[in-house]
C-alpha cells in the first residue's frame, strides 16, 4: 500500500488531527504500530484505568480490560476515570465505556473475570502486551510466567503510600520479575494507603513504557522507583539472573 492510498481511508485525516500534537514524536510508522497493537491491562482500579486511558489517547487499536471487582467509593481518591455513579458497578465495564468515549476508534472489550492459571490463555493469549496492573503479588507473577513463557512484553506497575514502582519485562531481553523478587512475598496488597497523585505517578510512567515498547524503541532492564517524598524517579538497572526458575533458560 502507497502513503496516497493512505489518505482515502476513512477516518485517516480525523487520525492525522487527533493525533497531531505527538505525530512529531513517534512519527506516523510509530502511529500505525500502536494501531494495530493489542493490549491487556490486568486490574482495573486507580492505577489500571488511568494506564488504559492514556494508552486509548496515544491511540493503542485495542484494549482488553480485565477486573473481576466492582467500583468502590474508596477508589475514588484515584482512578481518574471513576464517578461517584459509578460505585457498584464491575470495574472492567465502566472503564470500557469511558474509553470509547474518548476514543471511539479503539477496540475496547471488558472482562468481568479475575486472572488465574485457568484462564490466563483465554484472556492473554492474543494481545501484544500486558499491563499488570493486580493488587496481588500473586497474579502478577502469573502474568510475568506466562509473558516470559509466550515471549510477550509486559509492564509491571505498582503503587504505594507515597512511592510507585515499575518495570518493563521484555522476555529474553530485560531481568523478569522473578529475577528481581525471587521469592515472593505471600500478601495481598489490598488496602494499603495510597495518594491519588502517586498513583497517577505510576499509571504514566507505565503507560509511557508500554508506548515505548509498542512503537520499538529499546527499554533498559531497570526497576524505576517514583518516589513523592524525594521527588524523584529512580532508574535502577537490575541484571538477568541465569538462575532465574521463570526466565534463566530464554
Ligand atoms: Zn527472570
Amino acid at each position: 500500500m502507497t502513503d496516497n492510498s493512505k489518505l482515502l481511508e476513512p477516518g485517516f485525516l480525523d487520525a492525522l488531527e487527533r493525533y497531531s500534537r505527538q505525530l512529531p514524536i513517534i512519527g506516523v510508522k510509530g502511529q500505525e504500530r500502536l494501531a494495530k497493537s493489542s493490549v491487556a491491562v490486568v486490574g482495573c482500579g486507580g492505577v489500571g484505568t488511568l494506564v488504559a486511558e492514556l494508552l486509548a489517547r496515544a491511540g493503542v487499536g485495542r484494549l482488553v480490560l480485565i477486573d473481576h471487582d466492582v467500583v468502590a467509593l474508596d477508589n475514588l481518591n484515584r482512578g481518574t476515570i471513576l464517578s461517584e455513579e459509578d460505585v457498584g458497578r464491575p470495574k472492567a465495564v465502566v472503564c470500557a465505556e469511558r474509553i470509547r468515549r474518548i476514543n471511539s476508534q479503539v477496540d475496547v472489550e471488558a472482562r468481568r473475570e479475575r486472572l488465574g492459571e485457568e484462564n490466563v490463555d483465554r484472556l492473554l493469549g492474543d494481545v501484544d502486551l500486558i499491563i499488570g496492573a493486580t493488587d496481588s503479588i500473586a497474579s502478577r507473577m502469573l502474568i510475568n510466567k506466562y509473558a516470559v513463557e509466550h515471549r510477550k512484553p509486559w509492564i509491571y506497575v505498582a503503587a504505594e503510600d507515597l512511592r510507585g514502582m515499575t518495570m518493563a519485562v521484555v522476555p529474553g531481553k530485560t531481568a523478569c520479575l522473578r529475577c528481581v523478587i525471587p521469592k515472593p512475598p505471600d500478601r495481598e496488597e489490598r488496602g494499603t494507603p495510597i495518594l491519588g497523585p502517586v498513583a497517577a505517578l505510576a499509571s504514566a510512567h507505565a503507560a509511557l513504557l508500554a508506548i515505548k515498547l509498542l512503537v520499538g524503541r529499546e527499554v533498559p532492564s531497570a526497576v524505576y522507583i517514583i518516589d513523592a517524598v524525594s521527588n524523584t524517579i529512580e532508574e535502577v538497572r537490575v541484571e538477568r539472573n541465569s538462575q532465574c526458575p521463570v526466565c534463566g533458560r530464554l
